[in-house]
């Protein structure tokens, strides 16, 4: 659902409501009533160690706020070492402009800042500081030591601090361009505190990870950083002039290599101004963990929702979904981003957010789509020829599988789902959807998207009579009232697997996405019909075995092995029955079976979308059962009914491991019963998550989810005509409408 959605608020008021009901009613409590303790005040040390803490809250924000101050002091080169996780010391040089002598004094005193003297200034500042607790913070909470020299000294000055005042007058000594600040013994006195980090993973990786972020974007900073004594950086950037040369210094090649340019530039007139510039990666990145480097007017922050809505993108296009890498710059004006933002405070609030997402999200899944579906080809035929090797007398050469792909244990005509719970039969494998507008660069693909326009004949078949009669049906008994509703309506969310909540006006009804979707293909399917765009499968499927597992899938009992012939013998008169009707197949539906009875092309009907390849053997199986092939008119509805059933958005044949459903993907393991021969008979049994399963059911429940929202609801929107069965077939369900509901409120 998404956030900020009617429902949500809706449901968040009614929560709030019935929370302060609860309180309201609640019996008072039966202690004795005692006196209110006496208020005391803090003694000042301890006030400023609680502020101090909640600044500075581990060794990584310490860090953060000095490598801020050497880039508010136009520092080219940082430098940072650390020992013990920080918690012994953090030294940050820098060569930026340095401290002048006579600010030593104040300089870690609380709100002390040269970045701000009057209020007026927070909203024209460009520095990363301005409140001037930082360096007083660390001073509440460790030893810090600061040595700098400004321009035209002879020498430069060192001075230590505790709780905000110098310790001694600043000395004389030695000194290079710029500030060194020496952060020691953190925590000392928070033994709470300092227990917890010690017992923690340790904070250098943290540190590593915040310095390669702050490097990509100032790329005009040399960074370094690394362990006390260590000879080698763990993180070291040069300058460079170019965005991709710093995530390549820093993350490194192949990270870079796997990088597309994304840019959104909003202009005016969307009511929300900013500019995006960025990279993401594309389908030849595998990752288990999101990496969002994210910067809004220069400043590192997170962004819970915008990290969502990406990773959604990736899970929805990409066939193996891996988690992006990200970096993105963000710029917008000043008075857009809430400035009493705590310094410590990542997460950023931002005027028109959703919008801003939205526009990001879309440019993301634009750029990872045309890349994706040139990229993917070439690796899927590789798959395919590494897999068919087995069985085929092919002697085409093995090529080396692209870094990052499992190879296949199974030959692919053999791979697939006989068993809802195993995942080696997932077909998404098998398919390349094609927009037709993308640049081509894979040969056999052109050849065969060129065929099939020669092919194509608009002319004659747009004349066929049983087609337009069959479309007229439709133009003529749609239900107006229903037709308004799916103009019209907004998408709220999925309230089950099935059925999505929309609202219409002040109606909020229950919509059956699977019917809504099935009913929307059929009809696409005629519109387009002898139009289509191909997806092209990049491994042919055996029509004889797809269908053959559809009986088997069918059939209730499968341990009986008397009836399998009967249904070899079924599945191959069913082939045979098709291999009569391939040229009408793939001259009006892009149906496409080779005359070794291979399936090899299927129809666009909906751009964006291909449909979900385990249906493919029921599909198969429904054309040869269902369809009536010698009348024209019945033969035509058949076949477009059987496409729209198999291109409907059902729900994904593995369960919806969200909530509840997680429990089918435990699977139980018999412990290795050599271990206790005394048990005998009795295996023990553990259950583990299988983690592969559920990341497939994970990224098929995320892809439909997308797919309803993004594509089905905006087609239904431009094209469907909504029969008028669907306004009593439970299509469509009211379950709440604001009139109705004010007058129950009225009479309470
Ligand atoms: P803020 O950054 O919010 O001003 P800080 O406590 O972080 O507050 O720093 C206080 C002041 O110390 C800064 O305003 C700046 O003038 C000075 N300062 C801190 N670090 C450096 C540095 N590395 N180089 C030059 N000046 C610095
Ligand atoms: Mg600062």
């Amino acid at each position: 659902m998404t956030d900020g959605s009617p429902l949500a608020v809706a449901m968040e008021e009614e929560e709030s409501t019935a929370m302060a009901m609860e309180v309201e009613e609640s019996p008072s409590p039966s202690i004795a009533p005692r006196d209110p303790p006496k208020i005391q005040r803090l003694e000042e040390s301890v006030v400023n160690r609680i502020a101090a803490g909640e600044v500075i809250q581990r060794p990584v924000s310490a860090v953060k706020e000095l490598v801020e101050n050497s880039l508010d002091a136009d520092s080219t080169s940082i430098s940072v070492t650390v020992k013990d996780g920080g918690l012994k010391l953090i030294q940050v040089s820098d060569d930026g402009h340095g401290i002048r002598r006579e600010d030593l004094p104040i300089l870690c005193e609380r709100h002390t800042t040269s970045k701000l003297s009057k209020y007026e200034d927070l909203f024209s500042l460009s520095s990363m500081g301005f409140r001037g607790e930082a360096l007083a913070s660390m001073t509440y909470v460790a030893h810090v030591t600061v040595t700098t020299i400004t321009k035209g000294q002879i020498h430069g000055h060192r001075v230590s601090y505790r709780d905000g005042v110098m310790e001694h007058e600043p000395k004389a000594c030695a000194a290079v361009k710029g500030t060194q600040i020496m952060v020691e013994n953190l925590f000392y006195n928070m033994i709470a505190r300092r227990k917890t980090l010690q017992n923690s993973a340790d904070d250098y990786g943290k540190i590593v990870d915040l310095l390669s972020r702050m490097a990509i974007h100032h790329n005009n900073v040399s960074f370094s950083c690394r362990k006390h004594g260590a000879v080698k950086a763990d993180v070291h950037s040069v300058v460079s002039s170019s965005r991709l040369d710093s995530i390549r210094s820093v993350y490194g090649v192949s990270v870079a290599k796997s990088l597309i340019k994304v840019e959104v530039s909003s202009g005016e007139s969307s009511g929300c101004a900013f500019d995006m510039e960025g990279f993401v990666s594309n389908s030849n990145y595998v990752a288990k963990k999101t990496i969002l480097v994210l910067f809004i007017n220069d400043r590192l922050v997170e962004c819970s929702a915008l990290k969502r809505a990406v990773e959604i993108v990736y899970a929805a296009t990409l066939p193996k979904a891996s988690k992006p890498f990200v970096y993105m710059s963000i710029n917008l004006p000043r008075e857009h981003v809430d400035i009493n933002i705590h310094p410590t405070k990542k997460e950023v609030s931002l005027l028109n957010q959703e919008i801003m997402i939205d526009m990001i999200q879309s440019e993301v899944e634009l750029k990872l789509r045309n890349t994706n579906d040139t990229r993917t080809f070439q690796e899927q035929k590789v798959e395919y020829i590494q897999s068919t090797l087995k069985s085929s007398k092919s002697d085409t050469p093995v090529s080396p599988l692209p870094s990052g792909q499992k190879t296949p244990k199974v030959p692919v005509h053999k791979m697939v789902r006989t068993d809802s719970s195993d995942p080696a039969g997932r077909l998404h494998a098998f398919l390349q959807p094609k927009p037709h507008n993308l640049p081509d660069t894979v040969s056999s693909l052109s050849a065969v998207r060129s065929s099939i326009r020669q092919r194509r004949n608009p002319k004659e078949t747009a004349d066929l009579s049983s087609v337009q009669e069959l479309l007229s049906g439709i133009d003529s008994c749609y239900h107006p009232g229903l037709l308004e509703t799916v103009r019209n309506c907004t998408y709220v969310g999925m309230a089950d697997d099935v059925f999505a909540l929309v609202q219409y006006q002040t109606h909020l009804y229950l919509a059956n996405v699977v019917n809504l979707s099935k009913e929307l293909m059929y009809q696409q399917t005629l519109r387009r019909f002898a139009h289509f765009n191909a997806i092209q499968l990049s491994d042919p499927a055996p029509l004889s075995e797809l269908i053959l597992l559809a009986l088997q899938e069918e059939d209730l009992d499968p341990e009986n092995n008397e009836k399998d012939h009967l249904k070899e013998r079924i599945a191959e008169m069913n082939t045979e029955l098709l291999m009569e009707k391939v040229e009408m197949l793939e001259e009006y539906f892009s149906v496409f079976i080779d005359s070794d009875g291979n399936l090899s092309r299927l129809p666009v009907i909906l751009d964006q979308y291909t449909p979900d390849m385990d249906r493919v053997p029921e599909f198969l199986l429904c054309l040869g059962n269902d369809v009536e092939w010698e009348d024209e008119k019945a033969c035509f509805q058949g076949v477009s009914a059987a496409i729209g059933n198999f291109y409907a958005m059902h729900p994904p044949l593995l369960p919806n491991p969200s909530g509840d459903g997680v429990r089918f993907y435990t699977k139980t393991n018999e412990k290795s019963s050599q271990e206790n021969p005394a048990l005998g008979g009795n295996v023990e049994m553990e259950s583990v998550l299988d983690q592969d399963l559920l990341s497939d059911a994970e990224t098929a429940w995320a892809q439909r989810e997308w797919s309803i929202q993004h594509v089905l609801f905006p087609s239904m929107r431009l094209f469907l005509k909504p029969p008028a069965s669907m306004a009593s077939n439970g299509t469509f369900v009211k379950v709440a409408s604001l009139e109705k509901l004010y007058k129950i409120f009225e009479r309470c």
